[in-house]
């Protein structure tokens, strides 16, 4: 990550990218961008497809990530989605970004924002922020193995807060399998009422990478993907609030990809 250097794209390419990934305050006018500020992630949810290329947690150095925000403001770009796997607190870049005319979306965990650093990503330009909950218990969250230190009480209250500075907040659910989903339901209740969107808990993709597809299977081979689709077709009907249709098994796409040919 220290010798990568500062990303330049052309502005035709940038002209094309009209999307604002994540982004619903307002749609967008000017072109939006991805770039990354760190990869990987100290944690180690069982869920997450992290172990084959996201592992370590590794940062770029601030004056190469300001200069690629710089090329892009310069370009037009009026938002960035920050693809990093978890995007940590940075007192540093979050002053920077503040001085620049970009606003931008994020991936984190509120366990790891202070109310005083929640307002600083607001002030900075935060228009968007996605926060892996999972689950509304202590022991949904165990399972998962998500290290979180605040009780869920206290999850709420650090989303609420961040509502207060960036006009987007989501706090993802998991299908766990601990929690009631009555509970649940209330207690995305109690988030809606203060703008705050907490999705139906999804089910939960057995990723190749990721330490729960090990723990089920031991390490992936060449028909990982095919397995892990498999078991989640066989094991769910619903997927997601925002999804109605029922994905495709990969063998039958596959087939499909050879008869069209
Ligand atoms: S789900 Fe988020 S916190 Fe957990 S290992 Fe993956 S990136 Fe890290």
């Amino acid at each position: 990550m220290l010798a990568l250097p500062a990303l330049r794209w052309s502005d035709a390419d940038l002209a094309r990218h009209r999307h604002h990934h994540h982004r619903f305050d307002t749609a967008p006018v000017r072109p939006g961008a991805e770039m990354e500020v760190s990869r990987g992630c100290p944690y180690h949810c069982t869920f997450c497809a992290k172990d084959n290329f996201r592992d370590d947690y590794r940062k770029r150095p601030l004056t190469v990530v300001l200069e690629e925000i710089d090329a892009f403001a310069a370009q037009g770009v009026e938002y960035i989605y920050f693809i990093d796997e978890i995007f940590l607190p940075n007192r540093e870049l979050l002053e920077g970004l503040a001085e620049r005319p970009i606003v931008f979306g994020i991936q984190t965990r509120i366990d790891l924002w202070t109310t005083a650093m929640l307002d600083l990503l607001g002030r900075a330009g935060c228009v968007s922020i996605e926060a892996g909950v999972e689950s509304i218990t202590v022991e949904g969250r165990n399972l998962l193995d998500k290290g979180s230190r605040l009780t869920t009480e206290q999850l709420a209250e650090r989303l609420i807060h961040a509502k207060g500075g960036v006009p987007f907040v989501q706090a993802n659910l998991l299908e766990s399998g601990t929690d009631d989903p009555a509970e649940v339901e209330a207690w995305r209740t109690h988030l809606r009422q203060f703008g705050v969107w907490a999705n139906k808990p999804v089910p939960m993709f057995p990723y190749p990478g990721s330490p729960g597809y090990a723990k089920r299977w031991g390490a992936p081979d060449d028909r990982a993907w095919e397995r892990a689709m498999e078991h989640y077709l066989a094991q769910f009907d619903k997927f997601s609030d925002i999804q109605e249709a029922r994905p495709r098994a990969l063998s039958d796409l596959e087939l499909q990809h050879v008869d069209s040919r």
